[in-house]
């Protein structure tokens, strides 16, 4: 699946905290064959997810504007946030993960009006790294710097991200969860209601509540019980394979009883993906036992295409704040998705497990993965490029005929071409570059110089030789700086 620019101005435009990197998802459950031998190392990646995220490494600038009146954070304060979004990393992550954060003060060289409105974040990370001693990219031994400071930005948000940016204005350990986790390629987690007033077709942005990329400031109780759901996870490697289970067209016609873990706990079966009928987009089917409110299973509608997205089905449908509170699936109400399978809740020990039986029709969707894509960028350390930058990706087609046989992924298999395109976040279309290529070790050469500074979209895109139907896409904001 690839977005269309319109929705890719909506999310960069309206929304520039939505912005994405990239990730790749090559999760297969127990019942498709794994490759017999762990995938050889494809190219080098600094984006790809083909690891697990095992350390969170954040540099912290505390922001002071010397005109605005304003003291810096407390740092009391930012260690009490620091240590919440410690705990809550290792806990999203069952322990798997840590994260390390140092913080750095910066009095910024410029008043406060300079940075303001717009996408001048850029200058905001610009200046306060050039401050604090670094160059303009995210310094070496991190991952992603994140700036604590007085609301510069337009949008009415607290807080946002741009690229390996995470900009913040108030001084919250979720916040910070929230924003450093879109630099981890996570994207909002929202919901579906039918009965919801149309701007998003019944997409309710934010609207997964007990996921730390819905609402984040919205209801205490929710608040305390924030947990990102089982397909997010997984893709961090934070789920190990034999706690999810992929059921495939093979089981079609069947009925089979499952017992399903709370998945805070970490213990037992915690998802089960089916696909839906749409190529690469499938059901999460979860249950979130520390939710209060959640006394069944849910159903998470995932994509995997770059930026992924994630809609909680909501089966009672309503318009008050508070409707996605019964947004699971109940004893005795079963839940039918438009494929035809049926989810039955037979049994909820609450906060401990749920046991439901999926039945599925005679024939279910047989999907075409898309395709496994990263980047690989050899000539600057992140997403700063400057001079004459040079991209390649690397990607595979997971239903590649070879592969199916259960050879390992090797670059480019099943992959007909590649295409690269730069797009000015202001402007959209025409692409500033566009370039497709047949030849896998390519390498996409721009001129930088012939750019204004300032915020850019970088977008690849992997088309299988399956068709363009089906093709991969990484979309990656990039600061083009030849300041210095
Ligand atoms: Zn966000």
């Amino acid at each position: 699946l690839t977005t269309t620019l319109s929705t890719l101005r909506v999310a960069v435009l309206a929304a520039a905290w939505c912005g994405l990197a990239a990730c790749s998802d090559s999760s297969q459950g127990p019942s498709t064959p794994a490759p017999a031998t762990p995938p050889p190392p494809l190219a080098p990646s600094f984006l790809s997810r083909f690891a697990p995220l095992t350390q969170v490494s954040v540099l912290l600038l505390n922001i002071d504007y010397p005109d605005d009146g304003a003291p810096p954070a407390a740092h009391d304060e930012i260690d009490r946030m620091i240590a919440g979004f410690q705990e809550r990393i290792r806990t999203e992550s069952f322990g798997l993960a840590t994260a390390s954060v140092d913080v750095v003060d910066v009095v910024m060289p410029q008043g406060i009006a300079y940075y303001t409105g717009g996408v001048f974040a850029f200058r905001v990370r610009r200046d306060a790294l050039r401050t604090a001693g670094y160059g303009t990219a995210v310094p070496a031994g991190y991952h992603c710097v994140a700036m604590l400071g007085p609301k510069v930005w337009t949008p009415p948000l607290v807080g946002l991200q741009i690229a390996f940016g995470a900009y913040m204005s108030v001084i919250d350990d979720l916040l910070f969860l929230h924003e450093v986790l879109h630099t981890y390629d996570r994207t909002h987690a929202s919901s579906f209601d039918p009965a919801a007033p149309d701007p998003n077709a019944g997409n309710v942005e934010y609207g997964d509540h007990p996921d730390p990329m819905g609402e984040v400031f919205t209801g205490a109780v929710v608040r305390a019980h924030k947990g990102l759901h089982g397909k997010a996870r997984r893709e961090l490697g934070w789920l190990p394979p034999e706690r999810f289970l992929r059921i495939d067209a093979s089981a079609a016609g069947s009925s089979a009883t499952y017992t399903l873990g709370a998945l805070e706990d970490g213990v037992g079966l915690l998802g089960i993906e089916i696909p839906t009928s749409t190529p690469d987009r499938s059901y999460w089917l979860q249950y979130r036992g520390d939710h209060p409110s959640l006394l069944g299973p849910v159903v998470t509608k995932v994509g995997v295409a770059i930026p992924a997205d994630s809609l909680l089905l909501d089966p009672t449908p309503g318009l008050t704040a508070t409707s996605w509170s019964d947004a699971f699936i109940a004893v005795g109400v079963p839940f039918t998705s438009p494929e035809g399978y049926v989810v039955e809740t037979l049994h909820v020990d609450a906060g401990v497990s749920t046991t439901v039986r999926v039945t599925l029709p005679p024939s279910m969707p047989v999907t075409d993965r898309s395709p496994v894509i990263g980047f690989a960028v050899p000539t600057v350390p992140t997403d700063v490029f400057t001079g004459q930058a040079k991209v390649r990706v690397t990607a595979y087609d997971p239903d590649d005929t070879g592969l199916a046989a259960g050879t390992a992924p090797v670059d480019f298999a099943g992959i007909a071409n590649v295409r690269y395109q730069v797009l000015s976040i202001e402007d959209g279309l025409p692409p500033l570059f566009d370039w497709t290529t047949a030849d896998p070790h390519a390498e996409f050469t721009f001129d930088t110089t012939t750019l204004a500074d300032g915020l850019y979209l970088l977008r690849v895109q992997a088309i299988p030789k399956s068709g363009l139907g089906n093709a991969a896409s990484i979309e990656l904001q990039i600061f083009v700086d030849n300041s210095q």
